[in-house]
């Protein structure tokens, strides 16, 4: 008798698949990309077409310097929108925000309004551009909101421009916005993300000016490159654990895994790439410059990477993307999986995030450059990104830390929890030289003079670049590296706008009072950085951060390991920190605490979400199918017995590892059972400790008894697809 129905009808449903029947072709294939690009996106281009000159210019002056927003403007910019939107066939519009869940939210409101004779025309006001009010009580608020007040508002963002999102039937208006509690308190990400673009801006100035610039505005510039899984739909549907949890929490290591290497960049499946080619066309007309795409190491796995924007709209975007790439698979028959950890056993998915800072004349203010002013100017911000990760590691540490994460960081295929900065050989011995104050140098044969030196050629891509660092220098940028696949990077820019943020504000203050005194910016700058180089380097680290010796290095460094979620989040709430975010108007204390108790919140949720999937498996599916085939192996034994031949050891062998490991299974449910039913006292903390340390024990212990049962249960019965099935079947 066939029992697993689900799992055979998977494999028999893949097998039959067939690109043609699908989306054969693109409606898009054949227009110029040129055409296609950004056709969906309010963007400058169609300001300026469509607006009044005067309108045109102060919108741009609020886009490229931040300055406020003239009122007047909203009414003839939310008209133009309206425009444009309508020719293109968008009936609603909707306030696009990104609560405290992680993800984008919605809520349409249609252009029709009555009017006197009965009948419906349209509108879009400047009041309703600028701001909304969702219903906004069910999302995470941390204890700001208590319902009573509950409503929130959502304002427009003029800084990340508008699109038009395509629906085959119909089409929305989507206005990018912050979410606020009517107080004024963050309740999304991205509120903070913009006042900590211009804490960063205002101190990055001081510096600039210094060194004489005309610019008026630093952006903090960003590069995600996003990795993911994909694999079919139907099992994907045979698995509740990836359609609740998102990743598997049973399944024993497949026979052939990502040892042959033979997945990365390899060539990619026919599906997989129409899947990804329509993405993109998606995309590019969204106006997201995707550039890269490639398999990763493990099988299934891809990564796409657009080209760096300002941090802003790049966070927005790497939204869309992951929101587009999950819309688009589904057309293909695939799922998208964003899980930092999908399949145990097989690497996992992160984000390397690519962050640096440029001036509003263009400047990348990372580019070392090829003159001494340039070179001064590049050392002074390169000091200010190191101290600042020397001083606030913990934070970057927090902006990673969620359940999703700890799977992969220190699993030897990402960087571990110990945050520290990769510079390379040649940048390691320009800074050695810097902080001996000018010491002979044996690779670059010179002394190191600020202003008056020219730094030797920085490579671009330097070829000992170090794919086990957290935070690696690679050539004109920062790549932090330890960002889960499934995050926003808006705390991860938030993070580290506002720790170089006050490293500049310090740097600069010094800088100024010198230069007020008169003396030598160069020589200034020469006296400063020493200190601040040997205030940082214990947080320089060129080796491998993979080793064991590197733990116990970074220890006697002094640096923090936190291993966990729950060993990092405390730092959030830390006097420190909280000084840090308040100085600089990104977070005031509350809102530290708000988001301090949502990350507690969610690490708790998440754990016992995936608690209670772990007992529902193994009881439903895991326990039947053993006991079947237990039942199966006894009647044979009984049947060989009623012969009157001979039982052989290896078959009463086989029949008691079974009766073992069930056992060893039913006592592990019941183990779970318990400490998930446990009522914990205490804080938040105590909850999510809770979680960690006794309920996380209780489900791997499960998960063992579990995957030692699929290597030993006829494969006919066993009830969930395998991972060589999903890793290997396209
Ligand atoms: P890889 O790290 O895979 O070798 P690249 O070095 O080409 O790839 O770039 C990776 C990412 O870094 C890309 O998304 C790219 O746009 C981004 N990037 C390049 N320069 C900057 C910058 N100044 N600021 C932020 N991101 C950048
Ligand atoms: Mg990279």
């Amino acid at each position: 008798m066939e029992h697993s129905t689900a799992r055979q009808n998977a494999i028999n449903a893949i097998t039959s698949w067939s690109t043609k029947g699908h989306r054969p072709n693109l409606k898009e294939k054949h227009k110029p990309l040129r055409e296609l690009y950004a056709s969906n996106v309010f963007n400058e281009e169609v300001m300026r077409t469509r607006l009044p000159d005067h309108v045109f210019k102060a919108l741009r002056n609020t886009i490229k310097k931040g300055a406020p927003l003239d009122p007047t403007v909203a009414d003839i910019v939310a008209t133009a929108m309206r425009e444009w939107a309508m020719e293109r066939g968008a009936t609603h519009y909707t306030h696009w925000f990104q609560p405290m869940t992680g993800l984008t939210a919605e809520k349409h409101d249609s252009f029709l309004a009555p009017n006197d004779g009965g009948q419906a025309i349209s509108e879009f006001r400047g009041s309703e551009l600028v701001r909304g009010e969702p219903d906004a009580s069910s999302f995470p608020s941390g204890g700001i909101r208590a319902t009573f007040e509950a409503r929130g508002y959502t304002a427009w963002d003029p800084t990340s421009p508008a699109f038009i999102l395509e629906n085959p039937n119909g089409i929305t208006l989507c206005i990018p916005t912050a979410f606020c509690s009517w107080t004024g308190e963050a309740l999304d990400k991205k509120t903070p993300l913009l006042r900590s673009m211009d804490a960063l801006s205002n101190q990055a100035l001081r510096v600039l000016k210094l060194f004489g610039s005309k610019a008026s505005r630093v952006h903090t510039t960003a590069g995600p490159e996003q990795e993911y899984f994909l694999i079919d739909k139907n099992f994907y549907y045979a698995r509740p654990d990836l359609i609740n949890a998102g990743r598997t929490l049973f399944g024993a290591k497949p026979p052939k895994g990502q040892e042959m290497e033979d997945h990365y960049f390899g060539s990619i499946p026919e599906r997989v790439l129409a899947c990804m080619l329509e993405t993109e066309t998606e995309l590019y007309k969204l106006g997201v410059p995707v550039k890269t795409r490639h398999n990763e190491v493990a099988p299934s796995q891809y990564e796409i990477a657009p080209i760096f924007e300002n941090a802003n709209v790049a966070t927005d975007h790497n939204m869309l993307v992951m929101e587009t790439m999950k819309r688009i698979a589904d057309r293909y028959g695939l799922q998208l999986l964003l899980h930092e950890k999908p399949f145990a056993g097989v690497n996992g998915s992160g984000k390397h995030l690519n962050w640096s800072m440029s001036d509003d004349l263009g400047n990348n203010l990372l580019k070392p450059g090829d003159t001494p002013h340039d070179n001064a100017q590049f050392l002074v911000y390169l000091a200010a990104v190191l101290r600042a990760v020397a001083k606030h590691g913990d934070l970057l540490r927090v902006a990673i830390a969620y359940a999703g994460n700890d799977h992969r960081l220190g699993a030897n295929e990402a960087p571990p929890a110990i945050i520290s900065v990769f510079l390379g050989d040649m940048l390691q011995d320009i800074v050695d030289q810097i902080e001996k104050g000018g010491a002979k140098s044996t690779k670059t044969g010179g002394t190191m003079t600020v202003g008056v030196s020219v730094l030797p050629t920085l490579p671009r891509d330097p070829g000992d670049r170090n794919r086990t660092s957290p935070f690696a220098f690679t050539g004109n940028k920062f790549e932090f590296r330890a960002v889960g696949s499934s995050q926003s990077i808006s705390g991860p820019n938030i993070v580290l706008n506002t720790i170089v943020a006050e490293s500049l504000d310090e740097i600069a203050t010094v800088l100024e009072k010198g230069v007020a005194a008169g003396k030598d910016l160069n020589s200034e700058i020469q006296a400063l950085l020493p200190k601040l180089i040997a205030e940082s380097k214990q947080v320089i680290f060129n080796g491998d951060n993979y080793t064991e010796a590197w733990h116990s290095e970074a220890e006697k460094r002094g640096l923090p390991n936190r291993r966990s979620t729950i060993d990092s989040l405390p730092d959030l709430i830390s006097p420190k920190s909280i000084a840090l975010f308040g100085k600089y108007g990104v977070l005031s204390e509350r809102e530290v605490h708000s988001r301090y108790e949502i990350l507690l919140e969610n690490y708790k949720k998440t754990v016992n979400i995936e608690s209670q999937l772990t007992i529902q498996i193994a009881k439903r599916m895991i326990l039947p199918a053993s006991l079947r085939y237990q039942s199966e192996v006894a009647q044979a034994i009984a049947n060989l017995k009623a012969t009157g031949a001979a039982v052989p050891k290896t078959q009463s062998a086989l029949l008691s590892e079974l009766v073992t490991t069930i056992e060893e299974l039913e006592t592990a449910i019941d183990v779970l059972e318990e400490v998930s039913e446990h009522h914990v006292d205490g804080d938040s903390l105590s909850h999510a400790k809770y979680s960690h340390d006794k309920i996380i024990p209780a489900m791997n212990a499960v998960r063992t008894a579990g995957d030692k049962l699929e290597g030993l249960v006829a494969d006919d019965l066993w009830p969930l697809p395998t991972y060589q099935e999903m890793l290997f079947i396209k």
